[in-house]
């Protein structure tokens, strides 16, 4: 594929590499800082102020209290005049974990962590805005950075688009990144189209009709039409979606009974469904349906089905995932670095960012085994090992300048 965004001279390139390079141990202290005082998503409180306080101390302009603690930057450059607005996104929130790692900025709030590298994402947007208000002479255009609260749950990004963020001015572009410990130190995933997937979720109560473990034909019972319905929806994937598409339904709960000789009444079950294809939107739940329906239809059982969907597949905007493909190949300094077969049926409400403007979501590449620091995100042990936060900066940067060239 051919960049459609113009090549920097090498002079540019280690001019940004350099400066970026003396940021690092601001960049470790504000994410360690960050890393002490995880929140969970819309308490964002001392987070939010911490970045504001920074912001403010840079002159920057930016606006706070979006969709409770989210917070908006914007950075005019001043190389030559153009209304074009690139938005970079940033998340804030931690989990509800509480922290294994004995290290000197392990978490002081119980029970809470930045057990998924939020702490890293924000550190990298503050370090992104504190050099670009720096060097305001070399890009042109508006960047707006968007400080979110609540993506892992229950999702900042949708209130704050709901909010304005994208408008006023209207934003044209926008990236993002995560740090990945499923890639090592020194990698970047990224590729044009789908790269996460849109998660759904269901709750059923299958109502049949209690008694006896001897007396089967008094009853309808509850945990055989559940055990049929398990099997059934399996084949949804396996014979409903085109093979070609990826998609995912698992039962992961399913509690029935009391006693072995009791038949139960109801038996519940849990579900999450994943995919990729936004036009496979509204087909899962429609197939569900039918399959609990028909069983339980066979069976002389009821049901209660409650669907819901909470985050829509990250697709990547071909021409500005090729801008941060090219941008990262520069960074990590070999193409090998790049991995494109990075998809995941995790899910981002980065997504609903996505579905208003195009843009790029990509995995900056985190794990370092030979630090022990390699654990998987969400893991009570989770770290990363904190170089990636100067290439998170230098991506950015780069991106920012060859964007409005
Ligand atoms: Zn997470
Ligand atoms: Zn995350």
């Amino acid at each position: 594929m051919v960049s459609t965004f113009p090549n920097p001279s090498s002079v540019d390139l280690s001019r940004i590499r350099l400066a970026i390079r003396s940021l690092q141990p601001q960049l470790v202290e504000w994410r360690r800082r960050l890393h002490q005082q995880p929140e969970l998503g819309f308490q964002e409180k001392l987070t939010a102020e911490f970045v504001s306080q920074k912001l403010q101390e840079w002159g920057i302009e930016h606006k706070t209290g979006i969709a409770h603690t989210g917070i908006v930057a914007t950075i005019k450059g001043n190389k030559l005049p153009t209304n074009k607005v690139l938005a970079i996104r940033a998340d804030m929130d931690a989990l509800p974990i509480q922290e294994l790692n004995e290290v000197p900025y392990k978490s002081q709030h119980e029970g809470v962590m930045h057990a998924c590298g939020h702490d890293g994402h924000t550190a990298i947007a503050l370090g992104t805005a504190y050099y670009l208000q720096q060097h305001r002479q070399d890009f042109s255009g508006t960047v707006k950075i968007i400080f979110q609260p609540a993506e892992e749950s229950p999702g900042g990004a949708k209130p704050m688009i709901e909010a304005g963020v994208l408008k006023n001015p209207d934003v044209d572009a926008i990236i993002g990144l995560h740090l990945w410990n499923n890639l090592p130190l020194g990698t970047v995933g990224v590729r044009a189209g789908a790269l996460m997937a849109a998660v759904e979720c269901f709750n059923c109560t299958i109502l049949g009709k209690g008694g006896h473990g001897a007396l089967p034909h008094q009853t309808v019972d509850s945990v055989v039409v559940a055990a049929q319905i398990v099997n059934a929806l399996q084949t949804i994937v396996a014979r409903n979606v085109n093979p070609i598409d990826s998609a995912v339904v698992t039962v992961g709960e399913l509690h029935a009974g009391t006693k072995r000789n009791v038949i139960a009444d109801t038996a519940r079950m849990s579900a999450t469904v994943r995919y990729f294809n936004p036009s496979l939107k509204g087909f899962f739940k429609e197939r569900v349906e039918q399959i609990i329906a028909g069983i339980c239809q066979s069976h002389g059982a009821n049901y209660d089905l409650e669907y819901w969907s909470l985050y829509p597949p990250v697709i990547n905007d071909m021409r500005i995932a090729e801008l941060v493909r090219s941008v990262a190949e520069e960074v990590v300094e070999t193409s090998l670095g790049i991995v494109p077969e990075c998809q995941t049926m995790a899910a981002e409400d980065m997504s609903f960012f996505l579905e208003e403007v195009p843009g790029c979501y990509f995995f900056l590449g985190s794990a370092n085994p030979a630090k022990d620091l390699a654990y998987p995100h969400h893991h009570p042990r989770f770290d990363f090992d904190e170089t990636a936060l100067a290439m998170g900066v230098e991506i950015f940067i780069r991106c920012v300048e060859r964007y409005f060239l």
